[in-house]
């Protein structure tokens, strides 16, 4: 498939945020009365990758209640600029018109009734088409120029499937994470060589931890459980927690609590190699209830104890780091050191599970280097920002894709409207 040789406005990227850019740039054109042209490429061979595999494959399209706080990277009140232009409700209406009805479930999270994710891509995809805007694929943005000032040119796009001019620019590339969707972070080169900075580091977000080889939490593979995590630094200081379900993994951790904490550990272990993360086995119970209740068994033993609370598996396994019998009386330091295990473990991450498996990626093009109101660059004006390559990461729950909705709609409606503004300077006219 080959590109055309010029057009108005170019979303580079097809995935949620470039889709929904794609669609309400379609659409604010339509509105406006002109036929500007706009075109979206993508590299993928097909399309939504990751919309696809989200949530199980049932597509978790965004959260009951969503606000800055959800988010880290880029400044609260910067994030919340953007997240207030596209509320949830709207996402749902947009996603009802398009024919997929969206349900609450009991955590907040939102799917479609028909648990596919697929029923997602195919009303996205649909609306592109009625927007009118073009999609080009396999196509992969190798380098862009901005043409020579004055002459009305933009920008000069280099391509796979052939280059092109366009007036205009959304990127949305978005990050590193899941590289064979696509999103192998050519879009943060892209926007450096527009005269970008880039956060630094850029690192897997919402990622499984890897734990020391042999570690004991590495032979408890499979074992789910509700835990509470907290990073501290070396001075003591509480940095993050976060509270959900844990999967012990045959390399370490994953599930909820440690995907949402993940970021935050790997951020604060750059920056200072002495940070702590610990992980509380038994979140419902106060230390010094755990440590009455242990005095209180005598001879029944602190397996007696554990077993209610924690899987056996576990809780034998916590008797023996202790170094703990699991039945009978226990010496006072014994007892001390098995509740310090049991509700403040010290984990020994000794790395992660990369890009590869990473939900998000933490890091990217700041906010600070974009106009809120239109996700204009205030570096190159013509070109725009939507989702993921953007400097925010949301956790689990449906927040990374309200992101992407929600910035990709202001880029999409502003690219458009500024092309109306630029106005009959220009047209191209629309392929036949
Ligand atoms: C396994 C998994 C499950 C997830 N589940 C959920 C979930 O249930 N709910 C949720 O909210 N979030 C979820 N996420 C996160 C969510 O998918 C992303 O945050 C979101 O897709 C980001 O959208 P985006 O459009 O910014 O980037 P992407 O979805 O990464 O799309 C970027 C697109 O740009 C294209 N591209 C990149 N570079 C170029 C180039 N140079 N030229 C042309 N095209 C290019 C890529 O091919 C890709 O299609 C999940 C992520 C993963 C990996």
């Amino acid at each position: 498939m080959h590109v055309p040789a010029a057009c108005d406005l170019l979303i580079i990227g097809a995935g949620a945020a470039g889709l929904f850019a794609s669609v309400h740039a379609g659409r604010a054109a339509k509105k406006s009365g002109l036929s500007p042209s706009i075109f979206a490429v993508d590299t993928a061979r097909k399309l939504g990758a990751k919309i696809l595999v989200a949530g199980g494959g049932r597509c978790n399209v965004t959260h009951c209640r969503v606000d800055e706080r959800d988010y880290a990277g880029s400044t609260p009140a910067a994030i919340r600029k953007v997240l207030k232009r596209y509320g949830v409700a709207q996402v749902a209406a947009f996603f009802a018109d398009a024919g997929v009805e969206l349900k609450q479930e009991d955590t907040g999270k939102l799917f479609p009734v028909s648990d596919s994710a697929r029923t997602v891509l195919a009303a996205l995809l649909s609306e592109v088409g009625d927007s009118g805007v073009s999609l080009v694929h396999p196509a992969r943005v190798e380098a862009v120029e901005p043409g020579d000032a004055g002459s009305g040119e933009g920008f000069r796009v280099t391509t796979s499937a052939g280059s092109l001019t366009a007036r205009r620019l959304i990127l949305a590339t978005g990050g590193r994470s899941l590289p064979k969707s696509g999103s192998d972070g050519s879009g943060f080169a892209l926007a450096a060589s527009l005269g970008h900075s880039l956060t630094e580091p850029i690192l897997p977000a919402l990622v499984p931890l890897v734990l020391a080889d042999g570690h004991f939490i590495r032979g408890l593979s499979g074992l789910t459980l509700p835990t509470r995590l907290s990073l501290t630094a070396a001075t003591g200081k509480r940095l993050a927690t976060s509270e959900g379900s844990t999967l012990c993994t045959h390399q370490g951790l994953s599930g909820p609590a440690v995907l949402d904490i993940s970021r935050h550990y790997l951020m604060a272990e750059h920056a200072d190699a002495e940070v702590r993360l610990l992980i509380n086995w038994l979140p419902e119970l106060p230390a010094e209830e755990l440590d009455a209740r242990l005095r209180e068994a005598r001879g029944r033993g602190p397996l007696a104890v554990l077993r209610p609370h924690l899987p056996e598996r576990l809780a034998r396994q916590l008797c023996e780091q202790a170094g703990c019998p699991t039945a009978g009386d226990i010496p006072k330091d014994l007892r001390r050191r098995l509740v310090r295990l049991v509700t403040e473990m010290s984990l020994p991450v000794v790395g992660n599970r990369g890009f590869a498996v990473a939900e998000a990626t933490a890091g990217g093009v700041p906010l600070a280097e974009v106009r809120l109101a239109s996700m204009e660059s205030r570096c190159c004006p013509g070109l725009h920002f939507a989702g993921e390559v953007l400097d925010v990461d949301g956790r689990i729950g449906g927040f990374n894709f309200q992101w992407a909705w929600a910035s990709g709609f202001v880029a999409g409606t502003s690219a458009s409207a500024a092309l109306a503004a630029d106005g009959d300077r220009a047209a191209v006219p629309p392929p036949p």
